[in-house]
């Protein structure tokens, strides 16, 4: 698996990648809570592992934003032995697992280990709509054999509407997902970039009004 590890101890980070390096693992470590945000922007990751306490972003705000733009697939929270409370709050951010430190490297590659099988459906290469298709690798949009070529907010939202088909998302969530900051985005600002992405994808269309709540999308040969 593809693993970042945010960890601001840089001996105990290392010590992490070499186990996981040792358990067959593509590990790449990063010393704060900005540098994990940058990271998980570039790359796809299958697994975080992510302290909470890192300068500059703790790994609470790490763990929002990354579920808020749904940036990464499964996240183990690194917490102190006693705190219950950063477990509670961490699983209610939306964190996979948690593994109280110190702990011992081979009980975290078993943790480590445990995650990628349960969910291997989410190491997915691509989202497929009909015949609309988004690389996650490389961020290839196509339609047919067609490029498409998407700014990253079109992109960033074409991301979430096709993760779940069918899903209908109000133009606030819509937002939530592909903002990073409230003050930044206006509901408005969303209905500008669907409809360039209307105009991109062009027929037969596949992102969908639904009066009054949001958008969804919704292949012309998917069934209702
Ligand atoms: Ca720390």
């Amino acid at each position: 698996m593809h693993i970042l590890i945010v960890e601001d101890e840089v001996p105990v980070a290392r010590q992490i990648v070499s186990a996981l390096i040792e358990a067959g693992h593509n590990p790449k470590a990063v010393y704060d809570g900005e540098a994990a945000l940058n990271e998980v922007r570039k790359t796809a990751f299958d697994l975080i592992v992510l302290d909470i306490g890192l300068p500059r972003l703790d790994g609470f705000q790490v763990l929002r934003r990354v579920r808020a733009q749904d940036l990464a697939g499964r996240v183990l929270l690194l917490t102190a032995r006693s705190a219950v409370d950063d477990r509670v709050t961490g699983f209610q951010l939306g964190a996979d697992d948690y593994l109280p430190k110190p702990f011992a490297m081979r009980e975290l590659v078993a943790r480590v280990r445990a995650l990628g099988r349960r969910y291997p459906e989410q190491s997915l290469m691509s989202l497929n709509l009909g015949d609309l298709t988004l690389d996650l690798d490389t961020y290839d949009v196509r339609r047919g054999a067609e490029r498409i070529d998407l700014s990253p907010r079109e992109l960033a939202i074409l991301k979430v509407l096709l993760r779940e088909p069918g899903r209908v998302f109000t133009r606030t969530e819509l937002c939530e997902r592909v903002w990073e900051h409230a003050h930044e985005y206006d509901t408005k600002l969303v209905e500008v970039f669907i409809c360039r992405l209307r105009r991109k994808i062009g027929d037969p269309p596949v992102i969908h009004t639904v009066r009054h709540v949001g958008y969804t999308a919704r292949g012309a040969c998917a069934t209702p």
